[in-house]
């Protein structure tokens, strides 16, 4: 049975490219009936930062990314936390120092420094120094068991064979292999008592029977060193999957200086979180076809890893924007005029009856992007206390002898019958204009902007047949008085 998890740190709120990490281990669980895990991975307390984990919590439940173990937490199942678990890693790390693969090291913090700027003068890369520092090898079984007795400050490091590769597979990359020689001493336990990431992370993967391991490609490096624990406690090795880095335009790692990165800003924005994670999906996986556009079922029943690139993935706003559109485009329109009517209602609007905020959904849905932008697009249906309007345009309409008199008779010739048909319309338009000595196409921009104090929207035709006679009567009347 496949059983994966997504393992954040509580060390800020859900970056997109995080997003993508659960995402495709959903995804990964579901394809194969298996099991995803939520796992808070807080070892690091010097980096909690304070409401993280809820946030993070909210907003993968808002993005549909569930989980099927561990506590229930808002209607999905809540995380594991590695800090409730802490008596379980120093338990393993004494194992791994009884079998000889990890060892006491008491070197301070000065020592480290001094250890380091020696590498840096000498031109080699830095890395713990073994045979020069000061650990139960270079201190002897005496020395080491008289300084754990006085609790001397003191760290537990991974021992890495020193003359052996380490091998491993990736599911997107291939073989890898790494010489020990480059790999570091890793610290395991801190000198707080406290696990590091690696070892907290390999014990619970194990424990909690993790069969593959989805993470960001920034992880990779660390990846030896976790097969190095595998072996030295003796145990079988999940799969491994490294997946792309997400990039700017400019193909550097997505930071927060060229646009929004975190979950909390898209869905602050106004994007459907089905758009968002239907982008992030494609962001660094394709299906193979031309489809775009997948429901999260059928993202379930097309996520490989085979079909996850190496390379990294180009975050593009512009098609995430797009992306946004389609849905808006494709979702049932009373269920987008339910969902903005607390905004329209907000705004003391005086026309959001549901049937007729459908409608205007119906009408304009093509032209904007978001749900919301239809709260000031539309203002004009909505309501009749219309202030703001482009005055220079407007001053020109009023100037305009010839144009007053047009719209003044389209004013009484609008009727019933010419909105039965657009030809209907267009003829009553016609005839109003040409009374007043004007060709129609003169006529359509300022009736345009007295009705709706806008230069652009839907049809004329549609937008006076949902307004209705009246209320496009008493804009006129009050324009030509
Ligand atoms: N805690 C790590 C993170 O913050 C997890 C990496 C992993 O999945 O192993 O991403």
């Amino acid at each position: 049975m496949v059983r994966v998890r997504f393992a954040p740190s509580p060390t800020g709120f859900l970056h997109v490219g995080s997003l993508r990490t659960a995402l495709y281990n959903f995804l990964f669980a579901r394809h194969h009936g298996g099991v995803c895990i939520l796992r808070i991975e807080d070892t690091d307390r010097t980096r909690l930062v304070e409401g993280a984990i809820e946030e993070q919590i909210s907003s993968l439940a808002w993005a549909g990314v569930e989980f099927d173990e561990g506590p229930h937490v808002g209607g999905n199942h809540g995380p594991y936390i590695q800090s409730e678990r802490f008596d379980l890693y120093a338990k393993h790390a004494e194992l791994l120092i009884q079998n000889g693969t990890a060892y006491y090291a008491f070197d301070t913090a000065e020592e480290l420094d001094a250890m380091r700027t020696r590498q840096q003068q000498a031109g080699i890369a830095p890395k713990y120094d073994r045979s020069s520092m000061r650990n139960q090898y270079t201190l002897g079984e005496n020395e080491t068991k008289r300084l754990l007795a006085e609790g001397a400050p003191r760290v537990v490091r991974l021992h890495v064979p020193l003359h052996e590769e380490v091998r491993f597979h990736d599911e997107i990359r291939g073989d890898m292999v790494v010489h020990g020689r480059e790999i570091d001493d890793q610290i395991l336990v801190k000198s707080d008592g406290f696990p590091t990431y690696h070892l907290a992370n390999v014990v619970d993967d194990h424990l909690m029977e993790i069969t593959h391991v989805i993470r960001g490609e920034e992880w990779l490096p660390s990846t030896p060193k976790h097969v190095l624990l595998y072996r030295a406690f003796g145990w079988d090795m999940p799969a491994f999957a490294h997946l792309p880095l997400m990039l700017d335009a400019q193909r550097k790692k997505l930071s927060k200086r060229f646009g929004s990165v975190m979950a909390q800003d898209f869905r602050d924005q106004g994007y459907f979180p089905a758009a968002l994670t239907n982008y992030v999906a494609l962001c660094g996986w394709n299906p193979g076809t031309e489809q775009e556009v997948f429901s999260m079922a059928e993202l379930q029943q097309a996520f490989t890893l085979e079909r996850v690139s190496k390379s990294g993935a180009i975050f593009d706003y512009n098609k995430l924007q797009w992306m946004n559109s389609q849905y808006l485009v494709a979702a049932d329109p009373v269920e987008l005029a339910t969902e903005i009517k607390p905004l329209l209602d907000e705004r003391g609007y005086a026309y959001t009856d549901l049937e007729f905020v459908a409608s205007v959904v119906t009408l304009l849905k093509h032209r904007i992007h978001f749900l919301k932008d239809l709260v000031e697009f539309a203002d004009y249906l909505f309501s009749d206390t219309l202030t703001e309007v482009e005055q220079g345009a407007w001053q020109s309409i009023a100037a305009d002898d010839a144009l007053r008199t047009a719209l003044s008779n389209i004013n009484s010739s609008l009727t019933e019958e010419c909105l039965q048909t657009p030809d209907a319309f267009k003829a009553m338009i016609a005839q109003a204009a040409e009374a007043a000595g004007l060709k129609s196409g003169k006529v359509m921009k300022p009736l345009r902007l007295v009705i709706t104090h806008r230069e652009v929207g839907a049809e004329l035709f549609d937008t006076i047949k949902l307004l209705g006679i009246d209320r496009t009567k008493r804009r006129l009347t009050e324009f030509v008085a």
